[in-house]
């Protein structure tokens, strides 16, 4: 994650322009073999990039005998700097979700977790992203954030700066966390986020 850009600052990608394997540049056109969608097709090689979307990873990592603390981070990096956000970041090329989660909360807020189940499953069309927020339980309350992260402190409910989170699916993942908590049984939630 540091420096390589794996982070949720990639809000939008841009589109391809030039070719990963001889360097000329792309056009969108539709490919010749059936294909229904607008391709980045290679001017010169006529290799066809492909894109799809990207898998965000995180975690809930939450404190106190019932789990009534969770953590958050304080945006210390663009998009949303200064905003508070779960812990969260993208997926890397061999890692599993549940392992990418646990390195986010790793780099951003070092802190000790152990994960739980699955918690929720957000798409996010409009920029090509799924997001997937594991439950986590916090082994320590000591954290020592990472240089994406201004701050990492525990809130309860009530102290959740609700007006200052830093992403749609932040929020959606923290109502249904304290839905949850309140129920006293945690479910697995699957949402689009528009
Ligand atoms: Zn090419």
């Amino acid at each position: 994650m540091k420096g390589s850009g794996a982070t949720l600052k990639r809000m939008y990608r841009p589109a391809i322009k030039h070719c990963r394997e001889c360097g000329a540049h792309v056009s969108y056109r539709l490919p010749d073999d059936g294909d229904t969608k607008n391709r980045a097709i290679c001017t010169q090689c006529h290799t066809v990039h492909y894109e799809n979307p990207l898998n965000v990873v995180g975690t809930v990592p939450y404190w106190g005998e019932r789990g009534e603390q969770v953590l958050l981070c304080k945006r210390n990096i663009e998009p949303r700097l200064g905003k508070w956000t779960l812990p969260a970041g993208f997926m890397e090329l061999g890692e599993s979700t549940e392992h990418g989660a646990w390195r986010e909360t790793q780099e951003e807020a070092g802190a000790e977790i152990e994960i739980d189940g699955l918690f929720t499953l957000l798409n996010v069309v409009r920029v090509g992203q799924v997001h997937f927020f594991y439950r986590a339980r916090l082994t320590s309350d000591r954290f020592s954030p990472g240089y994406e992260t201004q701050e990492a402190r525990l809130f309860t409910e009530d102290q959740i700066p609700w007006d200052d989170l830093a992403f749609k699916t932040v929020r959606e993942t923290l109502e249904r966390y304290f839905d949850d908590l309140r129920s006293g049984k945690f479910g697995f939630h699957v949402s689009d986020i528009g």
